[in-house]
């Protein structure tokens, strides 16, 4: 830690953290941080939510240095991080600097907090979000399953992971042309974000027309339920555009946990492609979930 020692003098805060529970693990001024829920790296702004544009798990997967702005109380923040080592694991050296009053912030708007507290709300939103569809994108995924995967097996509930991949839609684009295979894509995601409870539950474009679908809470029956009503749900809609109108439909895989189950996000998207591919060579149009208890 002593290496990094003399960036006090050029940041207001200095922590190492680590992204897959975000915890702090060191700062060198621990009264600084308040403590809300137990000591998240999320704490320090206020909210008792893991922050969507969580730059210190980017940086560890993108292995270079990330910068973001965040507000909190009326005053802007530089955040920059970068991957950093602690005794063999890869965690996030966070720098945050408070430029509320500086010449940057002048040259923007004349101070006004409020005047940029909207700007670098949407443009955090703007890095998690699919501009297509408007759900969550690649990256939201990479970096709040594994939290997610990981605060539940701190809980007594399950988490299903569901991978919903739309049928023959090479197909859409060739007969309809690649703007129709767009409408369908935004549609589609539509469909799923009606289907679960935002304030749980999520929904992600994972890439082209795949989508990732995160339940938690349920049991093994209400996860294949879910499931098995997006895929009637989609099924059943009328894809009408201009004078085009025809039905598509999608094949779910999904793989559920129990919270003692030990996995790590990739082999959950894994298991859940194998029976994504499963229910393609099945003969699409269908859902095949598996449920792993230990
Ligand atoms: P399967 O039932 O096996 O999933 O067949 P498929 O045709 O859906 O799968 P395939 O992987 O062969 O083709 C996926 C197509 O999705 C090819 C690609 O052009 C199209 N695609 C990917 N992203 C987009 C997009 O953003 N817009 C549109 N319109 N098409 C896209
Ligand atoms: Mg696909
Ligand atoms: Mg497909």
């Amino acid at each position: 830690m002593d290496k990094i020692e003399f960036l006090r003098t050029l940041f207001d805060y200095v922590r190492v953290v680590d992204p897959s529970d975000k915890a702090i693990k060191y700062t060198f001024r621990p009264e600084e941080f308040p403590v809300i829920t137990q000591n998240k790296c999320f704490d320090f702004w206020k909210q008792n939510k893991i922050c969507d544009n969580c730059i210190s798990m980017s940086a560890i997967k993108a292995n270079k240095t990330l910068v973001k702005f965040e507000i909190e109380s009326g005053k802007l923040y530089l955040v920059m991080a970068s991957p950093y080592e602690v005794n063999g694991k890869v965690c996030a050296l966070e720098l945050i600097k408070d430029i509320t009053h500086t010449n940057f912030v002048e040259a923007i708007d004349q101070n006004k907090t409020t005047d940029y507290s909207d700007l670098i709300a949407r443009l955090n939103q703007a890095v998690i979000t699919d501009d297509l569809t408007g759900l969550y994108n690649k990256r939201y995924v990479e970096e709040h399953l594994p939290y997610d995967i990981k605060m539940i097996s701190y809980s007594d509930k399950n988490i299903f992971i569901g991978i919903a991949d739309i049928d023959h839609f090479k197909n859409i684009n060739d007969s309809y042309g690649h703007l129709v295979g767009d409408k369908v894509l935004t549609k589609i995601g539509t469909i799923l974000k009606a289907s679960i409870r935002s304030e749980r539950d999520w929904i992600a474009r994972y890439g082209g027309e795949e989508f990732i679908i995160v339940i938690k809470g349920e049991d093994e029956k209400i996860f294949r339920v879910i499931c098995e009503r997006i895929r009637k749900e989609v099924e059943a809609t009328k894809m009408k555009f201009s004078d085009q109108e025809f039905n598509v439909t999608i094949s779910i895989g999904g793989v559920g946990i129990h919270p003692s189950t030990k996995c790590h996000f990739e082999d959950l998207i894994s298991r859940a492609d194998e029976n994504l591919y499963k229910a393609k060579n099945n003969g699409r149009n269908q859902c095949i979930v598996e449920f792993v208890h230990k």
